[in-house]
């Protein structure tokens, strides 16, 4: 694939999601960012996986406190006391969102990449899978887009490669891109802090993993 001359900056958590969105970008950009916030999430060991899949990725790796977000509203990734929940409620968001963490996060991010003169910002973010976060949606995404170039007269573009697919096809995408063991192995998306396959119980696993069932069941292993 030919790459575009210029860099992109990846949002990266170290799971499953922002992971693949990296080595999209890698095959694409000539030059690459990652960027992790530590927001006093639960699993510390997200932010030691993300820098060395910004590492295997050739990416420069930068962290940003941002424990503030974690202080400011109360949720279940940053309150250890609390457990996460394990099912959807209805009408109701889970107890693992963060208010304002992707709005605060991609700000945050676009000031680097403003310093950096970088234009791209990637974010593993999807609208089809959610988990009934509204800072996931495609809505939300394109406002900000628009705000952050109105708030730094920039013209920075939001690229959201996983935006509409769902968990199986993100599967499909790592497979293409070689590195699906990898990423089965090597990322973090659990809430409760186990990497790879996970502890199999909370919402982030079960969508973890039936997206996995899907995909296998689609290559016909
Ligand atoms: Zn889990």
């Amino acid at each position: 694939m030919t790459k575009h001359n210029d860099a992109a900056l990846v949002v990266l958590s170290g799971g499953q999601d922002s992971t693949t969105c990296l080595f999209w970008a890698k095959e694409r950009y000539k030059k690459l960012y990652a960027v992790s916030f530590d927001y006093g999430q639960r699993h510390n060991n997200e932010v030691e996986i993300a820098r060395e899949m910004a590492r295997r990725a050739g990416a420069e790796f930068r962290l940003i406190k941002s424990d503030i977000i974690g202080s400011l509203g109360h949720n279940a990734l940053v309150d250890t006391a609390e457990n996460v929940d394990t099912e959807r409620h209805e009408n109701a968001l889970p107890n693992t969102f963060v208010p304002g963490r992707n709005l605060f996060f991609l700000s945050m991010a676009a000031v680097w990449a403003r310093e950096l003169g970088v234009k791209t910002i990637i974010t593993g973010v999807s609208q089809t899978d959610f988990s009934g976060y509204p800072d996931c949606r495609d809505t939300f995404i394109k406002s900000l887009n628009a705000t952050l170039n109105l708030a730094m007269d920039e013209q920075f573009e939001i690229v959201t490669p996983l935006m509409w697919l769902d968990k199986a096809d993100t599967w499909e995408m790592a497979d293409q891109l070689g590195v699906f063991d990898l990423i089965r192995n090597e990322t973090l998306t659990c809430y409760n802090g186990v990497k790879g396959d996970g502890c199999g119980e909370c919402l982030s696993c079960q969508l973890r993993r039936k997206g996995l069932e899907e995909y296998l069941q689609r290559r016909g292993k």
